[in-house]
């Protein structure tokens, strides 16, 4: 079915799953395969490998040791079956941005449609959709202090998407069934209020977040950054401890009142390493030892000293 420019009130792993194989199956009749990076968030790498179990082909783009996808391998993977192009906007482990301009030109030159999951991009980059140049766009409303379980999948004119709630005729047969109002409502305010004060925001914050990083390297000699750091989300600081347990680290923060993530918030429980620290090629000393620190626009110098009073404490580092 062809929408006209569309937004769908879904969830970010909703969204990353609705467009993805809601895309890839409209457009099986042109070609099976799909390009995506290796270091999308799961709801992206589990979509791809669903749709690998039906047949299609997924290309997985590697990324530099910064983080970020090349674009000539880009344009190079890109064949005459190919679809859809799934690239994020920021990643959410270690805060690298991605060319979006420059991915949305190719995907236009070679007639194929152009995905980002931005849900690390909502309430931080700018979102103008015909200026990013993206056929399809996900935002999640609880990673801008919105409510949880809802948010954006915004589509283009013309993208053609496969139902993937079928029922009554709601969202014009797309997505059938009642909608989330309050949710929906919520996400709106959410993301108005984001958009305040943006600039002054993204500044305190990343002022913050780069005082963080350099005491934490200043002072720990055996301690690594994890992604490149001039295209990067301001708020992101990833930094690995060599041969340093990140689980037994969190637990010692958590414990003194600090809530950090080893990578994703998602996984942290999991013990395998990240996939993205692997796919940057982390060196195995430091890649369990990882510890991600996300400042917002409520945190405060005090508590970054505070957070580095402790971390000094528990690596015996006074
Ligand atoms: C959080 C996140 C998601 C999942 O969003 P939910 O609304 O929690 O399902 C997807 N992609 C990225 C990059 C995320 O950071």
């Amino acid at each position: 079915m062809i929408l006209q420019k569309y937004i769908l009130p879904l969830g970010g792993t909703e969204s990353d799953n609705t467009a993805i194989k809601g895309i890839a199956r409209a457009y099986i009749s042109k070609g099976n395969h799909i390009i995506t990076s290796s270091i999308e968030h799961p709801a992206i790498l589990e979509s791809c490998k669903s749709l690998e179990a039906e047949g299609f082909k997924v290309t997985y783009l590697p990324v530099d040791s910064n983080g970020y996808i090349n674009l000539n391998e880009l344009k190079r993977s890109i064949t005459s079956s190919t679809t859809l192009i799934s690239i994020m906007y920021a990643n959410n482990e270690i805060g690298t941005i991605q060319p979006l301009h420059a991915i949305s030109k190719i995907a236009k030159e070679y007639n194929v449609l152009f995905h980002t999951d931005a849900v690390q991009a909502g309430g931080v980059l700018p979102l103008d959709v015909e200026e990013l140049g993206v056929d399809s766009l996900s935002l999640s409303a609880h990673k801008f202090y919105g409510p949880k379980g809802v948010g954006v999948l915004y589509l283009k004119n013309g993208v053609m998407l496969n139902k993937f709630m079928t029922g009554g005729h709601q969202e014009r047969g797309i997505r059938a069934g009642t909608e989330n109002v309050a949710g929906i409502v919520g996400t709106a305010k959410a993301l108005e209020l984001a958009y305040q004060n943006l600039e002054i925001n993204n500044f305190k914050i990343k002022k913050l977040r780069d005082y963080c990083l350099n005491r934490i390297v200043n002072t720990f000699p055996n301690v690594k950054v994890n992604g490149g750091i001039t295209n990067r989300l301001p708020g992101n600081c990833n930094i690995s401890f060599k041969n340093i347990n990140g689980n037994k680290l969190l637990q010692r923060l958590d414990a003194n009142g600090i809530c950090l993530s080893t990578g994703s918030a998602c996984s942290s429980e999991l013990a395998t390493p990240s996939h993205v620290l692997s796919a940057i090629k982390t060196p195995k000393e430091y890649i369990h030892g990882s510890l991600r620190i996300t400042i917002g626009k409520n945190n405060t110098k005090e508590e970054i000293d505070y957070l580095f009073y402790c971390l000094k404490k528990i690596l015996q580092f006074d």
